[in-house]
């Protein structure tokens, strides 16, 4: 983390927002949900997995994580990137289980996404060490082994479409986060397993997953 991400009031996620393989059209508007900011996890820190969702697990999704870095309100698309602080590199864990039997009630993702420790996040790295966040590469290792490898350079929605769209609906504060969205590859992590990711030449992090004593009703 850093003082500016602690500074934050909220964390946007968007959805499916990367070129797959999935035969269902793409958004023609970004799905977005929010996550509190008490999900923050930091670097090193260890993902809690709740006792009641061991089978399915916890997904893990890396993502491009942006920090905003002033006030933005209604921000033309030209100007986005001036209303950006840097980069992040971040995790958006996802109760896969949960998530599915909420999606099919059309409810909120709200308690699939919003999880204590399911938003960890590295540093942030200043903007003038990233000339361009659209082609930055992503990666994410489960005890070693390659899961997620991807470019922003596949993104659906770019990042000044996304401060954008989210600005003509709320303010965006300096220390909020966008998290915009995973390349393929997302999967289960377990009690026990350890996942490594980062940005290529730019942060990398490590977090182990452990069971959380209590369970979570769902
Ligand atoms: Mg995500």
């Amino acid at each position: 983390m850093s003082n500016l991400i602690e500074k934050g009031t909220k964390i946007i996620g968007v959805g499916r927002n990367y070129v797959d393989n999935n035969p269902a059209p793409m958004p023609k508007e970004p799905v977005l949900f929010l996550k509190p900011t008490s999900s923050y996890l930091a670097n090193g820190g260890t993902i809690e997995i709740p006792a009641s969702m061991e089978k399915v697990g916890v997904w893990y999704e890396a993502e491009l994580a942006v920090v905003i870095g002033k006030k933005a309100r209604d921000v033309s698309e030209a100007d986005a990137l001036d209303y950006v602080a840097g980069y992040a590199f971040g995790l958006d864990m996802t109760a896969k289980e949960l998530q599915a039997t909420i999606k099919a009630s059309g409810l909120p993702w709200l308690l699939a996404k919003g999880l204590d420790t399911f938003t960890p996040i590295s540093e942030m790295i200043p903007k003038s060490q990233v000339p361009d966040p659209h082609d930055l590469e992503l990666w994410l290792k489960v005890d070693g082994e390659l899961k997620q490898k991807g470019s922003t350079r596949d993104m659906i929605f770019k990042i000044p479409y996304l401060i954008s769209h989210i600005s003509s609906f709320m303010t965006l504060l300096e220390g909020d986060v966008i998290l915009t969205g995973t390349p393929e590859g997302i999967g289960a992590v377990k009690a026990g397993q350890k996942i490594t990711a980062g940005i290529t030449g730019l942060v990398d992090v490590n977090f182990n997953a452990e069971l959380r004593g209590i369970p979570v009703s769902t």
